[in-house]
């Protein structure tokens, strides 16, 4: 029997309200992973799940020590057991993007990690979390999932942690991944991945986390928007920053003077953008005001990534580097 580590998080999924017709009213993060598990029988058949309880929270509250508890035991889980087929997360829809991505660049392993969460409470009608996390561990147990990357397991469709990303309040369907689609779906046939490629090199396989994050700020750009909050936030000594640029990254005249007079030293500067979707290109201003286009990431995956490269002491030419080796 395959062995599988169920890490629960909190969420929708283990989310409840005070009657069945109650879809938006309701606490994130009240049952157990073991109660998670003991709603879906039907998992019995296809492995033996250990359940393990990170946190139990709204995914809004989750902090960078539940990340360091997560991250430290994935690595623990894969080190110590060699019969481990995979890892479940069940977590909160609204973040999810963002552990996923983190998971990417962090966890070195082919087995699977799979992400699931639910937008229904479990207390409702129809509740999509029991389908959601039965399709998680056939994703997470399937040979075809091996070597794909940190995947999200949402109504039936299997993502990619690069470019998933969480685009409605409402509905069973909010996650998306665009430009690419996702990578494959479930069906009564079982997994399908027929758009999934190697996941390309971890970037941080060894990186220890600290108890004290770097603090990455994200700024986000508009009609006549506050420059001096750029000032502010240089001022405070931020270790790096987003800018969500309107466009394809664009910043205002008064963003890049702000940026332009700053007399101290640069924190690590990304260029991200506000559409939801498509590509950042560097520009002919980007290396006068120590900016780097974030490519394809949106601006809270940006963040991520700038977490962890401040954590890993990266400078300009670091970030610069990992960003082109993963082009
Ligand atoms: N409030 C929830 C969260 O923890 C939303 C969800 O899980 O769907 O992110």
């Amino acid at each position: 029997m395959n062995r599988l580590l169920l890490l629960a998080t909190g969420g929708t999924i283990a989310g409840c309200a005070d009657n069945n017709a109650t879809l938006n009213d309701y606490t994130a993060g009240v049952l157990g992973g073991d109660a998670l598990l003991a709603a879906v029988p039907q998992l019995q058949d296809l492995a033996t799940i250990s359940v393990e309880q990170v946190a139990n929270v709204d995914s809004a509250d989750l902090l960078f020590e539940h990340w360091r508890a997560l991250v430290g035991r994935i690595r623990d889980a894969f080190r110590s057991d060699p019969e481990l087929v995979g890892v479940v997360i069940t977590h909160g829809t609204n973040t999810m993007e963002e552990t996923a991505w983190l998971l990417q660049l962090l966890i070195d392993d082919p087995r699977p990690v799979v992400l699931v969460g639910a937008m229904r409470p479990a207390t409702a009608l129809s509740a999509d979390g029991p389908l959601n996390l039965f399709q998680a561990v056939q994703v997470a147990v399937s040979p075809e999932a091996r070597g794909k990357g940190v995947l999200v397991v949402m109504d039936g469709q299997i993502h990619g942690a690069r470019a998933v990303t969480k685009v409605a309040t409402q509905g069973v369907g909010a996650f998306v991944s665009p430009g690419s689609g996702p990578l494959g779906w479930l069906d009564d046939a079982g997994v399908h991945l027929p758009m999934a490629s190697p996941a390309s090199a971890v970037p941080f396989p060894d990186l220890a986390l600290p108890e004290q994050w770097p603090q990455v700020a994200i700024v986000y750009g508009c009609v006549e928007p506050n420059a001096q909050m750029i000032t502010l936030l240089l001022e405070a000594g931020i270790d790096g920053l987003v800018f969500t640029g309107t466009g394809a990254g664009q910043l205002s005249v008064g963003e890049r003077s702000a940026l332009e007079a700053w007399p101290g030293a640069r924190p690590l500067l990304l260029r991200a953008n506000r559409c939801g979707s498509g590509p950042v290109h560097s520009n002919a201003d980007d290396q006068r005001l120590g900016l780097l286009p974030a490519g394809s990431l949106n601006p809270q995956k940006a963040r991520v990534l700038l977490l962890l490269a401040s954590i890993a002491r990266l400078d300009h030419a670091g970030l610069a580097a990992l960003f082109s080796a993963s082009a």
